[in-house]
């Protein structure tokens, strides 16, 4: 591939690494913007690499804040609060296959070295507009190919998420993992399983939003072992499987509806990636109520079940519209549910016409008494919800 003469480099961005230069620091872009320029892919994350010490950058600008400061990066605001990131050439001389201790006062061919995949190693001199690619990434993005930098089985030993982050960039890029950086993968696929939780579900997340088929990215995983040791509620069950797989790919681009259907025990899963309650608890609804959709065809039990499954209600729609049309038990559904709505049925107990207070007024026992009484009128304006007046309610206490 050959390199364009130059790159239009926002102009925030240019004024930072002129400002470090002027200061004598050499500084290069890098990393992703390079990478998805040269793919002809928008991506305004223009990183800077540096020969500044973190120190120099906070002192050279005015609005720094230190978001890695340990590995070397300090964001720089620009006038409009937009963060840039900085990041001091380094080179990691001791890991752990979770975290590096760096050295600062390297040259640029070292930090180059240190990053993960060819593509990814390609640097651009924003003002003498002159290109380093050491590694041969313009070749690599050529020929589609995700290539470690160096020799693959130790990169992915010094840092295990290097397996993962492979795997997202080949199903966003639709590239091919090269032979000796995949049997890399593989070899090493265990070690994953150091890897805190939070990072390996933030690979995942940006997976599903990045990949151009997150059908094709779940193949990586469970290609490479990795769906085996973090996600193995998602297992192979043979036919049932591919109409998962295929039906993934019509889903919203929701990592957590996503990882809820493919998974046998969503909140298990979602647990351990240290989900959120609320998204576990969204997984864990999803698990229970995909099996039985109610019938369209009979509105008062379609009610019933929007107000069982309250929030939910969006997701297992989506779940159900996903399916091949064969195995759709209830087609329609989503237009019954829709008239509901658009008819403002009541669904709820605070959508009755009357209250706890009301009935207590009109003598029901304080306690107990007073919820299951709403409960009861409830199902009966689920029944018909013309039922859902003052009158008609309090007639039935
Ligand atoms: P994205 O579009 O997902 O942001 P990116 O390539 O910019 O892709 P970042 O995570 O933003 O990815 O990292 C910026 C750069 O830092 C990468 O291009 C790569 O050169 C380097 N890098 C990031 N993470 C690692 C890692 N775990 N090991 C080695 N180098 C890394
Ligand atoms: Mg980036």
């Amino acid at each position: 591939m050959r390199f364009p003469a130059r790159l239009s480099i926002p102009d925030a961005v240019l004024k930072i690494a002129r400002q470090l230069e002027t200061a004598g620091y050499e500084t290069w872009c890098v990393g992703g913007a390079i990478r998805d320029n040269l793919l002809g892919v928008e991506n305004h994350d223009f990183d800077l690499t540096t020969a500044a010490p973190p120190a120099e950058v906070q002192r050279l600008f005015k609005r720094t804040v230190p978001v890695g400061i340990e590995h070397g990066t300090v964001a720089v605001l620009d006038r409009g609060n937009h963060a840039h990131e900085v990041t001091t050439f380094r080179k990691d001389i001791k890991t752990d296959g979770r975290h590096a201790v760096v050295e600062f006062g390297v040259s640029l061919m070292d930090d180059l070295a240190r990053r993960d995949f060819t593509i990814n190693a390609i640097a651009y001199h924003p003002i003498r507009h002159e290109w380093r690619d050491p590694f041969k990434g313009a070749d690599d993005l050529e020929h589609k190919l995700i290539r470690s930098v160096g020799d693959a089985n130790w990169r992915f030993q010094e840092d295990y998420l290097r397996i993962l982050r492979a795997l997202r960039f080949s199903a966003r890029f639709q590239f091919r993992i090269h032979p000796a950086t995949l049997e890399a993968a593989k070899a090493n696929a265990q070690g994953l399983a150091q890897l805190s939780a939070e990072r390996v579900r933030d690979e995942w997340f940006k997976g599903i939003h990045t990949a151009v088929r997150v059908s094709k990215l779940l193949e990586r995983w469970m290609e490479v072992g990795a769906a085996r040791i973090w996600l193995p509620e998602i297992r192979d069950a043979g036919s049932g499987m591919r109409d998962a797989l295929k039906a993934v790919d019509r889903l919203p681009r929701d990592p957590v509806l996503i990882t809820a259907h493919l998974a046998s025990d969503p909140a298990s899963l979602l647990t351990r990636l240290k989900c959120s309650n609320k998204e576990i608890e969204r997984g864990r609804a999803i698990g229970q109520r995909r099996d039985t959709y109610p019938d369209a065809k009979h509105l008062p039990t379609v009610r019933r079940w929007l107000s069982e499954v309250g929030e939910y209600a969006d997701d297992l729609l989506a779940l159900l519209s996903a399916r091949p049309a064969s195995r759709i038990p209830h087609p329609g559904l989503a237009k019954v549910v829709a008239s509901i709505r658009a008819a403002k049925d009541p669904l709820h107990v605070k959508d009755l016409a009357v209250t706890g207070d009301d009935l207590l007024a009109a003598g029901v026992r304080p306690g107990p008494d007073v919820g299951a009484a709403l409960e009861r009128l409830l199902a009966e304006v689920l029944e018909d919800p013309t039922r859902n007046t003052r009158a008609y309610l309090l007639s039935r206490v």
